[in-house]
């Protein structure tokens, strides 16, 4: 019985820093307020949070006891400070990031370690002040089970929206590539070809858990194989695996370089699309015309074309040589999309790029012509619209859930700002920063 008992209060203890006891207060003092990034900022704004939700916004410094229920409140001083909706990464895999042994890591590590990488990387990238992910292709069992413990309050990390397997063609991007038969037997439950294996490895995700679904519309830079970045799977294909997917009620995206798929994939009713490096007016329009989003991941781009121009034998030769053909031309890909008034959400591709440095795609897209509010509103607003989560996060809004960041600057005058979050809040709990963070800026050190 003792032991019952002391087993139950280390439980509780353990759940306490995780998920609240019940009705703890905090009231944020923010100087500079932007709650809603299409919106003005107001200064000298309360925040008044109730355990992980958000219950008011009121002017003023309002004090405990002021608004019922607060009189034990906390105070958390932000009046120097700008403060806004936690930012969003519609493109990570945060199980893992670029590694010189990438061959001998895909035979080799376990699920479980996966999930505890996992774990880490998304503490780096919560530090950054992003306090929702998409994750799009992963090892299934490992990244639900990460996305559940964070959900259920057992661990702290970012909210995840999770895939599951990316869904490849045999040989496609996605599908392994240059091994023995005897090393990868068998293809993960994402590879398939024709309608009815496609549909089915879409609904094979969605029954283990995929909150969306991934696929692959054209070769891929990082795949250990010289197949191009043109359109992979057929037309027909591309339509069947999108109705087997919304039939269900998940959204696609579809990663795609080459101007064929990305036209497929819009034609066939894609949801967003990954990356667009090849995109011209004509692809802009279609994106227009059928209300798809574009999530530029250009800081994948600009990874990967450094790590192949300043280390030659960091990559194979197959795969330096499409780095250095797409990571160039991926800003230009924005700069046309932004100005025909494409929707774009914000997305890093992150594990190209290091875990943390999720901020510096701000940087870039403001390089490509972006201005600092529009870059702003594609990490809250639109990115939440994009994965289908505006009614929990993405402005700060009574109901919804505390995701909260604060800057020392004002990144609506200077994008730079974005790069080291001064306070960061998820669901109600604040995170340390007082640890270590990547140097991002200058960047990178490769
Ligand atoms: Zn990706």
């Amino acid at each position: 019985m003792l032991r019952t008992i002391f087993c139950l209060a280390l439980l509780s203890a353990s759940f306490h820093t995780a998920a609240q006891s019940a009705n703890e207060w905090k009231i944020i003092h923010a100087g500079t307020l932007l709650a809603d990034a299409r919106e003005e900022a107001r200064s000298e704004q309360s925040i008044i949070v109730r355990n992980n939700q958000i219950i008011e916004i009121r002017d003023g410094y309002v004090q405990p006891g002021q608004v019922s229920g607060t009189a034990n409140a906390r105070v958390i001083d932000l009046r120097d400070d700008f403060v806004m909706a936690g930012l969003i990464d519609s493109h990570t895999h945060l199980l893992g990031q670029q590694e010189p042994n990438r061959r001998e890591i895909a035979v080799t590590r376990t699920s479980e370690f996966s999930t505890l990488m996992g774990y880490e990387f998304g503490m780096r990238t919560l530090r950054a002040g992003f306090t929702t992910v998409r994750n799009v292709g992963a090892d299934r069992n490992a990244i639900f089970a990460l996305r559940d413990a964070i959900n259920q309050g057992l661990i702290i990390g970012p909210r995840i929206r999770a895939s599951g397997q990316g869904i490849t063609p045999t040989g496609g991007h996605g599908d392994g590539g240059g091994f023995r038969d005897d090393i990868f037997p068998h293809p993960h439950s994402g590879v398939c070809d024709g309608v009815t294996e496609c549909r089915k490895a879409v609904r094979t995700q969605i029954k283990y858990g995929a909150d969306h679904i991934k696929y692959v519309a054209t070769g891929g830079v990082l795949s250990m194989t010289a197949t191009g970045t043109e359109q992979q799977f057929t037309d027909e294909t591309q339509v069947a695996l999108i109705q087997a997917a919304h039939a269900m009620g998940r959204k696609v995206a579809a990663h795609a370089h080459g101007k064929t798929g990305m036209i497929a994939a819009l034609r066939a009713g894609v949801d967003s699309i990954e990356h667009g490096s090849y995109l011209d007016e004509e692809v802009a329009d279609l994106f227009v015309q059928t209300g798809a989003y574009l999530v530029p991941t250009l800081i994948a781009g600009h990874t990967v074309e450094r790590i192949a121009s300043e280390r030659p034998n960091f990559y194979t030769p197959e795969v330096a040589q499409k780095a250095l053909e797409v990571g160039p031309i991926m800003r230009n890909a924005l700069r046309i999309a932004h100005e025909k008034g494409v929707k774009i959400a914000f997305g890093t591709d992150a594990g190209v790029n290091d875990h943390g440095t999720n901020p510096y795609e701000a940087v870039l897209m403001h390089q490509a012509g972006m201005p600092e509010r529009d870059i702003l509103i594609s990490a809250t607003v639109n990115a939440a619209d994009l994965i289908g989560i505006s009614e929990i996060t993405g402005t700060i809004e009574s109901g919804k859930d505390a995701d909260i960041v604060a800057y020392d600057g004002n990144p609506l005058e200077d994008i730079n700002t974005l790069l080291y979050p001064s306070f960061v809040m998820a669901r109600g709990n604040e995170i340390d920063l007082d640890v270590p963070r990547p140097d991002i800026f200058p960047w990178p050190d490769i």
